[in-house]
């Protein structure tokens, strides 16, 4: 639909315009790191002909700088990896087997936030072509928002499901839910309820799997929960169409 290609452009400009910023930092950034070890060649010199505690207090901000510039750095190099589009490296993927893995990653924060984790994983799902990096990226991003949504306490089960064409993969969460009128804002980037959110996530979800062949859909009771379901296309699907 034309809505849908106004949406598309206005997110592709959006993030062309991010990518453009967050590249225009990597050269002030740069010279910052540069200039920030100079300062602190010249200061070792002076320091060893005249030991003080202003150069001792000038040391310690240099150093602070610098470990600031590295943050600033990895925020810049982080958020350009997410918004940048990939196509996807394909390979035969067991979807359990990446579940189990991100969720070991989340363990700890599940733990500390109160939530309990039932997930019904069946080994048995046929294979689905993915990059394993990114499902990973999807997976625990949408792990992460349920977190957000419930903590402290909740429960959230992961269920899997597939028929002729796809395999499924559900998350339900016991949080806060979504407003009817925010359910279309979801995928938009930028979009977020939080303090300090990104807005970023959820994009990057439906992007992942858009180019994966397959799609995501949310649905939530304000109130009571939310439910994600990830649909993958089967290994053999388009062969078993053609036949
Ligand atoms: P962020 O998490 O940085 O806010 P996302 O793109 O991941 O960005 O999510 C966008 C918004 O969608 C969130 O701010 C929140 O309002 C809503 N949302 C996403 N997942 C859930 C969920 N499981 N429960 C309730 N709200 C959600
Ligand atoms: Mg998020």
């Amino acid at each position: 639909s034309t809505e849908a290609r106004i949406e598309d452009e206005r997110t592709s400009s959006i993030l062309l315009l991010a990518a453009g910023v967050a590249h225009e930092l990597g050269n002030p950034l740069n010279s910052l790191t540069i200039h920030l070890q100079l300062i602190e060649r010249k200061l070792k010199k002076l320091k060893s002909a005249a030991r003080d505690k202003e150069t001792a207090a000038l040391s310690e901000s240099i150093r602070i700088c610098q470990e600031e510039v590295l943050r600033l750095d990895g925020i810049v190099t982080n958020f350009l990896e997410a918004i940048r589009p990939r196509p996807p490296d394909l390979a035969e993927v067991n979807i359990a087997d990446v579940i189990e893995e991100v969720l070991r990653f989340q363990e700890r924060e599940l733990a500390d936030r109160g939530i309990k984790v039932d997930a019904i994983i069946s080994h048995d799902l046929p294979a689905v072509m993915a990059d394993r990096n990114q499902i990973k990226q999807v997976f625990f991003n949408i792990i992460k928002n349920a977190m957000e949504a419930m903590s402290p306490g909740g429960s959230l089960r992961i269920k899997t499901r597939s028929d002729d064409e796809n395999v499924y993969l559900l998350f339900g969460d016991t949080g806060s839910g979504i407003k009817q009128e925010d359910l279309v804002k979801l995928f938009q980037p930028y979009h977020t309820t939080k303090q300090g959110g990104h807005g970023l996530g959820l994009m990057i979800v439906q992007r992942i799997m858009r180019e994966h062949g397959g799609q995501v859909g949310v649905e939530s009771n304000p109130g009571l929960g939310t439910v994600v379901t990830l649909q993958f296309p089967k290994k053999n699907r388009r062969v078993r169409m053609l036949q």
